[in-house]
């Protein structure tokens, strides 16, 4: 990659044809980078380019040479570590101690996919009229991937791994707003080679770069992670021409807080939960619901401790909090301050920082409805809100009551009751006596309007593979029928 050319198009860098962009550093609003979107025809070019690789480079059927490829990659990216990690924390605000762990997760995601598709083994089945049948995962073809700003990197290579480890030709969109840790490792994956056209990557925003990927003929398969109201529309587009889907969404987590919970722990859970990457996160636990005897206990904790996060520069070690991403995300944040507030909730923190950047403290909103917009919508910031509940039933219902179904966290002492109220809780991760953490080997997506589909683990795999029943008779003779 050169200082102009950030398409990666067919194995080749280029320089992009679309619209002219400068990337902000949310930590002092000034410039980070100039870059140029892909035009159209560069997109469908990166299209054109997949389809053909993966019909003729033998890609799609050398597991060995794409589980050296995923390896390889793994080693490289985990060389340069600090350097991909510092390109993440000045473009996304994320503090540097979380940009490190989404590089060794992202390098734990390759290993991981490496070793699973080495491990396929295919077992024929004896049939009772003699047949034997064989079911066979495979590729499905060109694939269309789209991740949002928070996890850049991380969410990236939750598709790029699977989908090049089944055998696909990849053509990838990260956010407009994010593209520089991805574009680092696409030179890695450039310097180790793969074959030619089967991974891509186009800058841009959804339209016409987004919109001409999933609307493509030559795109079989599109795998989106995004807000909720961009899933719907795009999957809509999907249906029309019944292409494959995948859909990782937004969210509205509980996390519910018993009363055996010691106070002081609990709430350490809740700050990590609401707001690790700034709140920025699809699984944040934004909606906090703690039995009615240590409500107050636990408000008052609280008070205290959001006071003592520390916000600051990302690039500093003892920096917690980074700033928000940038200006219209800040001011779609701190909109909901005020709504929260007009709703009638009352506000603890959530100051804005008088400084350069798009830097607020963390926000608890308490005297909640279930009703109000900051309970029921999406805000993805540093903002949370605290309600009381009797007991299970009640938790449960007020767990249930959004239209997301993301994830959902208990805090007990007592597991067994907690695994119980878990298995009521509409949501596709739950975590008990922990969050946040995604495990390379478990799922990952959502009910309801969280979206289709989930990543990770072997379903992650699966999601981009075609499944082939193949039957064979050992001996060709009549079916003898019409006698
Ligand atoms: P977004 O929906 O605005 O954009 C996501 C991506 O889609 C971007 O690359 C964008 O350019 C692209 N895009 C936008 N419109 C498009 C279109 N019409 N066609 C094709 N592509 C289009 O979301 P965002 O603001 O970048 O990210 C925040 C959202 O992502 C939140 O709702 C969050 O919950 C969600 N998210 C979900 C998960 C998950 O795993 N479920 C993870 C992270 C973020």
């Amino acid at each position: 990659m050169s200082e102009e050319n950030h398409l990666y198009i067919n194995g080749t860098w280029e320089k992009g044809e679309g619209k002219k962009r400068t990337l902000i550093n949310p930590h002092n609003g000034q410039v980070l980078r100039s870059l140029a979107d892909a035009s159209k025809s560069q997109t469908e070019k990166a299209l054109h380019a997949a389809k053909e690789a993966f019909d003729q480079t033998g890609w799609a059927t050398n597991v060995k040479l794409r589980a050296d490829f995923l390896k390889k990659a793994a080693d490289e990216i985990e060389n340069s570590a600090n350097e991909i990690a510092e390109l993440e924390s000045l473009n996304t605000g994320k503090p540097m101690r979380e940009s490190i762990i989404d590089i060794e997760d992202t390098v734990t995601c390759l290993r991981f996919y490496a070793d699973f598709v080495e491990e396929q083994d295919m077992k024929d089945i004896d049939m009772e009229d003699g047949t034997t049948s064989r079911i066979l995962r495979e590729p499905i073809g060109v694939c269309a991937l789209v991740v949002p700003w928070n996890f850049p990197l991380l969410l990236g290579m939750w598709k790029i791994a699977p989908a090049l480890a089944a055998g696909n030709a990849v053509v990838f969109k990260p956010s407009e707003v994010t593209p520089l840790s991805i574009l680092k490792v696409v030179e890695i994956f450039d310097r180790i080679g793969l074959p030619d056209g089967i991974f891509n990557i186009v800058l841009g925003d959804g339209d016409p770069v987004g919109d001409t990927l999933i609307t493509h003929p030559l795109t079989d398969k599109v795998s989106f992670t995004g807000g909720s109201e961009t899933g719907k529309k795009i999957n809509e587009k999907c249906a029309r021409a019944l292409k494959r889907v995948s859909l990782e969404l937004g969210g509205k987590s509980p996390l519910i807080v018993f009363d055996d919970a010691d106070v002081e722990v609990a709430v350490e859970w809740i700050l990590f939960g609401g707001f690790f990457n700034q709140g920025e996160v699809c699984v944040a636990s934004s909606r906090i619901l703690v039995q009615d005897s240590i409500y107050n206990d636990v408000l008052a904790r609280l008070k205290d401790r959001i006071n003592e996060i520390n916000v600051g520069d990302p690039m500093n070690d003892s920096t917690e909090m980074g700033p928000l991403i940038n200006q219209s995300h800040f001011d779609k944040v701190t909109r909901y301050l005020e709504k929260g507030v007009e709703e009638g909730a009352t506000l603890y923190g959530g100051e804005i920082l008088d400084q350069e950047g798009y830097y607020i403290r963390p926000a608890v909103f308490a005297d909640v409805k279930q009703e109000m917009s900051i309970v029921q919508e999406e805000i993805f910031g540093p903002v949370i809100t605290i309600q009381p509940f009797k007991d299970e039933q009640e938790a449960v219902n007020l767990a249930n009551d959004t239209v997301y179904g993301l994830a959902a966290g208990v805090l007990s002492v007592d597991v067994e009751r907690a695994e119980s109220v878990a298995a009521r809780l509409q949501a596709g991760t739950v975590w008990v006596n922990n969050y946040h953490i995604p495990y390379i080997e478990a799922s990952w997506g959502g009910y309801k309007q969280s979206g289709i589909g989930r990543e990770l683990g072997p379903e992650g795999f699966y999601a981009f593979t075609e499944v082939k029943h193949m039957n064979v008779n050992r001996t060709l003779a009549s079916p003898e029928w019409y006698s």
